[in-house]
């Protein structure tokens, strides 16, 4: 069967392929190195569920061929739900910004993890050891053990001795949500020896840290965060080695979690701002946290070695009160949009996580996680002074106790 791109073997075409090309190059051309030659710029939008076929008998091996090895159908599509032209676009960037061979999308972060547990278990591999804090559906998901699986809560050190013969995954979150604390990757890899490392890479992105080059052979991202960028897309991604990739598609096939065409359209063109945005947010997001630390309202303050656009920081007074008190701030859960969020983790994004486990995990009352946006910084700095509150011993702002009683 003839793809319509016989371009595709062109010299100059291979050429691009092959090149090794800096992360900035690979976020704008990835994924669309076919378009020029097609007479095309924007990549188009495939909505098609079905695709027509006069020859069954091909169909019927390339069937066999998907159930046998999970391998990505040469040749046009067959079915929306075994894979999509547009999604494919943007599994294709995506692998490519990561460093793996492969990468496979999904409805959601959740429905990404959800697969990947699921291929695990369905090796008779239902045990996982994983590290607080994770983000709270996730740790909710294992905890709960709502697929089949039994999960062994660990610290980074403790991940050797809590490897069982079932052991069919490790899963660590660096920087973790919300507490942006780190993992040595290349330490916890070394510890897992041939049990596949899955590193949530949601808040750091390829541009900060490529897990993959540091031993983790599964990548997962809620792309609904930085990845899209705008706030207005909801997916998950998994970037890994082409045989785990093959298992995750016959799990997404007979599962159903996909991606909308429309979404993998928008991720892909997320992905092409994706460096400008996370390096510019990041630099704002660095100076709020040296504000914050040496401001007396605020107990503590949490901002990763690596860098990056999430600020988590403890205030002395009610936490309640700074979510409430925010004008040009969101006060909203998720992250990684062009605009500031902030959020109250312990009753929000972590609620669903045991109170206990969750203050275990450094996750406390008075902990608020802040997404910083692409907006200048005095405006974001004026917003978070005024939402703090009064400053312990400032003198009193006039007319503030009257307006407030
Ligand atoms: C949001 C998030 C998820 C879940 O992703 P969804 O797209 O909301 O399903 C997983 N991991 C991290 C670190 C997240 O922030």
């Amino acid at each position: 069967m003839d793809t319509p791109l016989d371009s595709a073997s062109t010299p100059a075409y291979d050429d691009v392929r092959t090149t090794p090309r800096a992360l900035a190059t690979e976020a704008v051309h990835a994924g669309r190195d076919d378009l020029a030659r097609q007479g095309l710029h924007a990549p188009p939008i495939d909505l098609s569920t079905t695709y027509p076929s006069y020859d069954s008998r091909a169909e019927a091996a390339r069937i066999d061929a998907f159930a046998t090895d999970g391998a990505e159908l040469d040749g046009t599509p067959v079915y929306g739900r075994l894979g999509n032209p547009t999604v494919a676009r943007f599994e294709t960037a995506l692998a490519r910004l990561e460093g793996t061979e492969a990468a496979v999308a999904f409805a959601s972060g959740m429905a990404a993890l959800s697969a990947v547990l699921l291929v695990r278990s369905a090796m008779g591999l239902r045990h996982v050891v994983a590290v607080r804090p994770l983000y709270g559906c996730s740790d909710h998901l294992l905890t709960a053990g709502l697929l089949g699986t039994e999960v062994t809560w660990t610290d980074p050190a403790g991940v050797a001795d809590a490897l069982r013969p079932d052991t069919g995954l490790v899963m660590v979150e660096t920087p973790a949500n919300p507490t942006l604390a780190e993992v040595d990757l290349r330490a916890v890899a070394h510890a897992c020896g041939s049990v596949p490392l899955l590193v949530d890479n949601t808040f750091a992105t390829p541009v900060l840290q490529r897990p993959a080059e540091h031993g983790a052979r599964l990548v997962l991202h809620s792309a609904t965060k930085y990845l899209g960028g705008h706030g207005d897309v909801m997916a998950g991604v998994v970037a890994c080695d082409e045989e785990l990739a093959g298992r995750l598609r016959q799990v997404r096939f007979a599962t159903g979690g996909v991606l909308h065409p429309l979404a993998g359209y928008l991720l892909l063109r997320g992905l092409s701002t994706l460096p400008v945005r996370v390096r510019a947010a990041s630099a704002t997001a660095a100076e709020l946290a040296a504000r914050l630390a040496d401001d007396p309202r605020v107990a503590r303050v949490h901002y990763p070695s690596i860098g990056g656009a999430m600020v988590s920081f403890e205030v002395h007074g009610d936490p309640h009160a700074v979510i409430g008190g925010v004008g040009l701030i969101t006060p909203a859960v998720s992250l990684g949009s062009v605009d500031t969020l902030i959020q109250h983790p312990a009753s929000i994004s972590h609620r669903i996580v045991d109170a206990d486990d969750r203050r275990g995990a450094g996750v406390g009352d008075r902990l608020l996680r802040m997404s910083v946006g692409l907006e200048d910084v005095e405006d974001l700095w004026a917003d978070l002074d005024r939402a703090l509150g009064e400053r312990p011993g400032a003198p009193p702002v006039k007319g503030l106790h009257e307006a407030m009683s």
